[in-house]
């Protein structure tokens, strides 16, 4: 077996547990030079539907899109014209390490690499993306850690930060509500909030 077919597998787990989470249009955005790498899901339109595109997002038929490649299911790439070395390799650090590259996307361009929002709490521009996302992307938010670690001497901004954080984490209650009978109604499912990494005042 070919280890490198299965390189982007943490990726393509990433989208998946962001679709589990009701994202409806699950993206990244990364920086690599002056260009922009965007992987999304193909949508049921796609004739790879259900796949990771990964373009500059200029769109289909803009002289300056450029098409990478695409992640099948299996996480292994295939190539597009576009696809470089560099553009593989940030890739790969991301499915590696998506916290840390996100963390400097963040500090880079002051937006959410997921939701592309800006980051105006102080929390969520160290952190380098919003609770909410943290908690659709399945990774870690510290601002609760950070509110834990200052208690005894609490601050109302990183209390309030925290507040929101916590219950961004607590508040799915998907498996509660089905071992009480509840049904998953579409009508019920609080719309994804892209205005969410800004911590409101
Ligand atoms: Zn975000």
């Amino acid at each position: 077996m070919n280890v490198n077919v299965n390189r982007f597998a943490n990726l393509y787990s990433l989208f998946q547990f962001a679709v589990s989470q009701k994202l409806k249009y699950p993206k990244i955005r990364l920086q690599f030079a002056q260009d922009t790498v965007v992987v999304k899901l193909a949508g049921s339109k796609s004739r790879y539907e259900g796949e990771l595109m990964v373009t500059n997002d200029a769109g289909y038929g803009s002289p300056d899109n450029k098409y990478f490649g695409r992640i099948d299911k299996n996480g292994a790439i295939i190539a597009g014209r576009d696809l470089t070395q560099a553009v593989e390799g940030l890739l790969e650090e991301f499915a590696a390490n998506p916290v840390e590259v996100a963390q400097r996307y963040g500090k880079l361009t002051g937006n959410c690499m997921f939701c592309d929002k800006k980051l105006d709490d102080p929390t969520s521009a160290a952190v380098g993306y919003g609770p909410v996302c943290a908690k659709k992307w399945n990774l870690p938010h510290s601002a609760a850690k950070q509110a834990r670690a200052s208690r005894k001497a609490p601050k109302a901004e990183v209390d309030a930060a925290a507040q929101v954080a916590e219950a961004n984490l607590n508040h799915d209650d998907t498996l509660e509500r089905a071992e009480h009978g509840y049904i998953d109604r579409p009508e019920d499912r609080v719309p994804f909030d892209s205005s969410i990494c800004i911590t409101p005042e």
